[in-house]
C-alpha cells in the first residue's frame, strides 16, 4: 500500500506565499506540512536582485530571501516536503492530494499557494540573458533601468501598463508588438498613446536577445518585420517580455471555480475559496499584483483563515 502522511494543514507550494503561510500555521500550533513542488522557493528563485522586499536596506538576492524564509518556517515547525502534486479530490474533508512520489496527504485544511508562472517569447537569447537585461517584471526591475531607453514586448494589457510604469523610471519606452493594433482594453491604449515618452514599434516580432560578448548583458534585440519579413536590430540594454502569465490552476480544473483566467477565485479581502476549508494565496488568485510581499501577505491571510476554520470546524 502507498505511503498516507496526515496534517491538519497542508500547503501547497513553497514561495513566499506558502511559506509565509507555514510561519503562521505553525506559529499557531497546526503543524502544517509544505508541499515544496517542482521549484523550492519559488519564483524568486531565479532572480538576482531583489530591492523591494521589505527589512533590507540593501538588494538581497532572490534565492537568499528563499532560503531565509523556509529557514524561518522550518525553525517554528514547519515541515518540508519535496513532492509535487498531480491529482486533488478535494469533494469533502479530509482533502486528498496525490503526490509523483505516490504518496498520498489528508489534511482538514489545504491553502493552495502554487503560483503563476510569466509567459515567455522561447526565443533564443532569452532565457541566457533573463535577469542581464531581460525580464517578465517591470515593478520588480524596472527601477534597474532609470534613465535608460527600455523596451516592452506585448500588445495586451500587460504590456501596456508595464510600459506606463516604465515611464517613471525610463525617458524613452519602446513597445514592440508583432500586429498592427494592440488587445489591451481601450482606455488604457488612449493613455499610452497619449504619453510622450512611449513610442509604438507595429508589426515586429522579436527573432533573438542579444547579448554582449559570452555571459554579457542584453544590448540589442533582432527583430522581423512581420508583414514584410525583413530583418533589423534594436539596441537596447533593457527589455520587458509582457505577454501574460500562467497560473498554476491545471490541478483544479472542474475541481473548484476559476476565473476567465484560470486563478483561483477568492472572496474578496479574504483567501476564502468556494470550497469551506481550502484557502488560496499569493499568484495563483492574484492577477493585479504579483509581488512577493503581496504573496507573503496573502500567505498570512490563508495561515489565519485556515486557523479560525479549523476552530471553528473542529474545535
Ligand atoms: C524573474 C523574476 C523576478 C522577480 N522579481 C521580483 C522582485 O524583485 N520583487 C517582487 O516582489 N517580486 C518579484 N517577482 C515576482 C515574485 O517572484 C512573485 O510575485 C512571487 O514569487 C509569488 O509568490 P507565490 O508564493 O504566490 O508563488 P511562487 O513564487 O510562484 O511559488 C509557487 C510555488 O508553488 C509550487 N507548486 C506549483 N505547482 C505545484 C504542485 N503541483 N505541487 C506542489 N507544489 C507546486 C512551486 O514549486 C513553488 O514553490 C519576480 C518574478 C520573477 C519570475
Amino acid at each position: 500500500m502507498s505511503e498516507q502522511i496526515t496534517a491538519r494543514v497542508i500547503i501547497l507550494g513553497s514561495g513566499p506565499a506558502g511559506l509565509s503561510a507555514a510561519i503562521y500555521a505553525a506559529r499557531a500550533g497546526l503543524n502544517p506540512i509544505v508541499l515544496q513542488g517542482m521549484q523550492p522557493g519559488g519564483q524568486l528563485t531565479i532572480t538576482t536582485d531583489v530591492e523591494n522586499y521589505p527589512g533590507f536596506r540593501d538588494v538581497v538576492q532572490g534565492p537568499w530571501l528563499m532560503e531565509q524564509m523556509q529557514a524561518q518556517a522550518e525553525h517554528v515547525g514547519a515541515r518540508m516536503m519535496w513532492d509535487t502534486i498531480v491529482d486533488v479530490e478535494l469533494s469533502a474533508p479530509p482533502f486528498c492530494l496525490t503526490g509523483d512520489s505516490g504518496v498520498t496527504y489528508l489534511c482538514d485544511a489545504l491553502i493552495i499557494a502554487t503560483g503563476a508562472q510569466a509567459r515567455w517569447l522561447g526565443v533564443d537569447g532569452e532565457a541566457a540573458l533573463s535577469g542581464k537585461g531581460v525580464s517578465a517584471c517591470a515593478t520588480c526591475d524596472g527601477f534597474f533601468y532609470r534613465g535608460r531607453p527600455v523596451c516592452v514586448i506585448g500588445g495586451g494589457n500587460t504590456a501596456v501598463e508595464e510600459a506606463l510604469y516604465l515611464t517613471n523610471h525610463s525617458p524613452d519606452v519602446t513597445l514592440i508588438h508583432r500586429r498592427d493594433t494592440l488587445r489591451a482594453e481601450k482606455m488604457l491604449q488612449d493613455r499610452l498613446f497619449a504619453h510622450p515618452r512611449i513610442h509604438v514599434l507595429w508589426n515586429k516580432a522579436v527573432a533573438r536577445f542579444v547579448g554582449e560578448g559570452p555571459g554579457g548583458a542584453l544590448s540589442g534585440l533582432d527583430l522581423i518585420d512581420t508583414i514584410r519579413g525583413q530583418s533589423s536590430r534594436h539596441p537596447t540594454q533593457g527589455a520587458f517580455v509582457a505577454i501574460g502569465h500562467k497560473p498554476a490552476t491545471d490541478l483544479f480544473v472542474g475541481k473548484m471555480p476559476l476565473d476567465e483566467d484560470r486563478y483561483l477565485q477568492v472572496r474578496p479581502g479574504t483567501s476564502l475559496t468556494a470550497i469551506p476549508g481550502v484557502f488560496a494565496a499569493g499568484d495563483v488568485a492574484d492577477k493585479v499584483y504579483r509581488q512577493a510581499v503581496t504573496a507573503a501577505g496573502m500567505g498570512c491571510m490563508a495561515a489565519l483563515d485556515a486557523e479560525r476554520f479549523l476552530q471553528a470546524s473542529y474545535g
